[in-house]
């Protein structure tokens, strides 16, 4: 409930991510699941099978730049979309950097919808086998495939690049012209692309944008994808003056038996979560 995380807030409002969770998955197009992820990311997270250093050497066990806020929890009643964006702009008026744990991919509309409150030149890099750019999908404007129609058409951010993206049709290839997106096709895939933001970057990470030999556990297989690898160096290599948030959606625990892709959910937040702080440290020295 959004009081509660307005006392958690208080308390750790020093640090300088914050992980949100947001059980939410009834507007899933294929199958539900991705609303019991959020708890699962955490274990894999602090998992004693490996240890909490990022590749690029930024250490997330004692002292660690993460705050966790804890999952936003429901009721049956509520507009959950209102409280997902209440609970972002709580936590940017902190100063915090959200990133936001999933849910399938419609909790991103809300969430931008509270960062272009802070930031009106918001740009995003989105990793998805998906455009997402459905003007609607069986009758639901707000559908886990609809959330980048929604951010394009209220002009809520500035540029939006797709990654990994295999699942294009004519429908969505003419919006991804009539809102300029930059969709970078899997079949045009090459190693050494390197992208550049000049402004505020904000990133989008579905992991079934990865192939599902990396990461079965995904409501939607699309095979063909970006290995994990290829995702991480991508992270790595990105040139922005800031990473303001990120979003890891789409994981799917019912088809994750053997924990996979928890633990590429983790791997994912922890070089997204070590990006963010460098480029911070590196930007106040
Ligand atoms: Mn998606
Ligand atoms: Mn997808």
């Amino acid at each position: 409930m959004l009081e509660e995380l307005k006392n958690t807030v208080k308390e750790f409002g020093q640090s300088r991510i914050a992980l949100i969770g947001f059980p939410l998955d009834e507007h899933s197009s294929y199958m539900r699941g991705p609303a019991s992820a959020p708890p699962l990311i955490r274990e894999a997270f602090h998992c004693d099978s490996t240890n909490l250093w990022s590749e690029t050497g930024v250490d997330f066990g004692e002292g660690s730049p993460i705050f966790d806020a804890g999952d936003l929890t429901f009721r049956q009643d509520d507009d959950a979309f209102t409280h997902i964006e209440e609970a972002i702009t709580l936590l940017l008026g902190h100063r915090l950097i959200p990133i936001s744990l999933g849910g399938d991919h419609s909790i991103t509309y809300p969430i931008i919808k509270a960062f272009h409150e802070k930031y009106d030149k918001l740009q995003i890099l989105h990793f998805d086998a998906h455009p997402d750019l459905y003007d609607e999908l069986d009758g639901n404007r707000f559908s886990n495939a609809c959330p980048f129609a929604r951010i394009m058409e209220n002009d809520l951010a500035q540029r939006l690049v797709q990654v990994g993206i295999r699942g294009m049709n004519g429908h969505q290839r003419s919006q991804a012209e009539k809102f300029g997106v930059e969709v970078i096709e899997m079949k045009h895939w090459r190693d050494d692309i390197s992208l550049k933001f000049d402004g505020p970057l904000y990133i989008s990470f579905d992991l079934d944008g990865l192939d599902p030999a990396f990461a079965p556990g995904v409501s939607h297989f699309e095979p063909g994808g970006l290995t994990t690898r290829q995702a991480i160096r991508m992270i790595h290599n990105i040139k922005t003056p800031e990473i303001i948030g990120a979003d890891i959606v789409e994981f799917n625990p019912q088809r994750d038996p053997s924990g996979i892709t928890a633990m590429v959910c983790a791997k994912v937040l922890k070089e997204i979560a070590a990006r963010i702080v460098l480029l911070k440290s590196y930007s106040e020295d």
